[in-house]
């Protein structure tokens, strides 16, 4: 047996005994979890019923240790650190076989169609679990994940260095965006949220400029950074109706806009703003998941030597570690909040260290 926090309905997080898995084939790895987060792709899941199944372990955002290996791995040993890769892909879907291994339709994902690592034990396929660098810790492992989704946005839109960026949503994903496009050489960076301590850690993470929504002027203000042409490169991480108009009156003239946040509300455009897209001839595009060929990707290889490196300023992302028992009350409490404070990580068989 071991323990895990198990969903059994929503709003249903109990912390309790569970079977441990075992390595069913020869490809798989047993690992022992250390730092596991909670993601806002979780919220959902556990407040709005939309977990694929019950009773579930969540958790996709994970780092480990390799406490058995089947007899056909190769890549890993027992003793090794990793990342979950939490999706597993149908290799046979004419999307995977051009490499984009997310946007096929059968795909399965650690966390939210498997037993995920909200647990003390794992078993993975030997491809779904990333080899860190010796001088990762967990915790920067844990943050491997949320990493290379903000990695893949600038992968494909061919991001390059020397561009005006504005980066709207100071959540998770955001903050990690903006120091991405800024280790990518941005030449200035404006960040935009309504809360201002979210600000003040964009601000010390390098952001040049940042902006607060609630200000009546903040879309004059910000273009006023960029002598009234716009921005280059406008990254939205938000997801809210919003952020995903002001999005588009912050890009300027053949701008690039990137959609990465997920939305959860409708939105209604209004023409004149619609048309923005048009009078600017603005290229909109929109990025999934984190992977590209070969899998998982070069997200996950520049991503780990980012964290090994400690080239990225994550504390400050940190809402509070917890130990996996206080889980449930945790998530159940930060959840009546509607602000999202920051990351969550529970720390698993002593792993909050490196
Ligand atoms: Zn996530």
């Amino acid at each position: 047996m071991m323990k895990a926090v198990v969903l059994h309905g929503n709003k249903q997080l109990t912390y309790e005994d569970w079977a441990k898995p075992e390595i069913n084939n020869g490809k798989q790895v047993l690992v022992e979890v250390k730092v596991s987060g909670f993601c806002g792709s979780d919220l959902p899941r556990v407040f709005e019923e939309r977990a694929h199944f019950y009773p579930i372990i969540l958790g996709h955002e994970f780092s480990g240790l390799v406490v058995e290996c089947g007899t056909e791995v190769s890549t890993l040993s027992v003793g090794d650190k990793i990342s979950c890769i939490p999706l597993i892909p149908d290799m046979h879907d004419p999307n995977s076989l051009m490499g984009n291994y997310a946007l096929g339709k059968n795909y399965s994902f650690v966390g939210s169609r498997i037993h995920g690592g909200w647990a003390e034990y794992v078993v993975l396929p030997e491809e779904n679990a990333f080899h860190l660098p010796v001088s990762c810790g967990y915790k920067e492992g844990a943050f491997l994940e949320p990493l290379t989704v903000a990695l893949h946005a600038l992968n494909i839109m061919d991001y390059q260095g020397g561009k005006t960026v504005a980066v709207t949503g100071m959540g998770t994903i955001g903050l990690l965006t903006m120091q991405c496009a800024r280790i990518l050489g941005a030449r200035k960076i404006c960040v935009f949220d309504i809360d201002e301590q979210r600000l003040e850690a964009a601000r010390d993470m390098g952001a040049d400029f940042c902006v607060n929504t609630a200000d009546p002027d903040h879309v004059e203000k910000a273009l006023g950074y960029t002598n009234g042409k716009g921005f280059e490169v406008v990254l939205e991480t938000a997801g809210v109706p919003f952020t995903e108009i002001l999005a588009l009156k912050l890009a300027g003239a053949k701008g690039s806009v990137m959609f990465i946040g997920t939305p959860h509300k409708n939105l209604l455009i209004e023409p004149e703003v619609f048309e923005l897209i048009n009078r600017k001839e603005l290229h909109i595009s929109g990025s999934w998941m984190s992977y590209s060929a070969p899998f998982p990707g070069w997200e996950w290889e520049f991503g780990s030597e980012l964290l090994a490196d400690n080239r990225l300023s994550l504390d400050p992302l940190i809402a509070g570690e917890f130990l996996l028992s206080e889980a449930p009350s945790t998530i159940l409490n930060i959840g009546q909040n509607a602000q999202k404070p920051g990351k969550l990580l529970f720390s698993v068989n002593g792993g909050s260290g490196k």
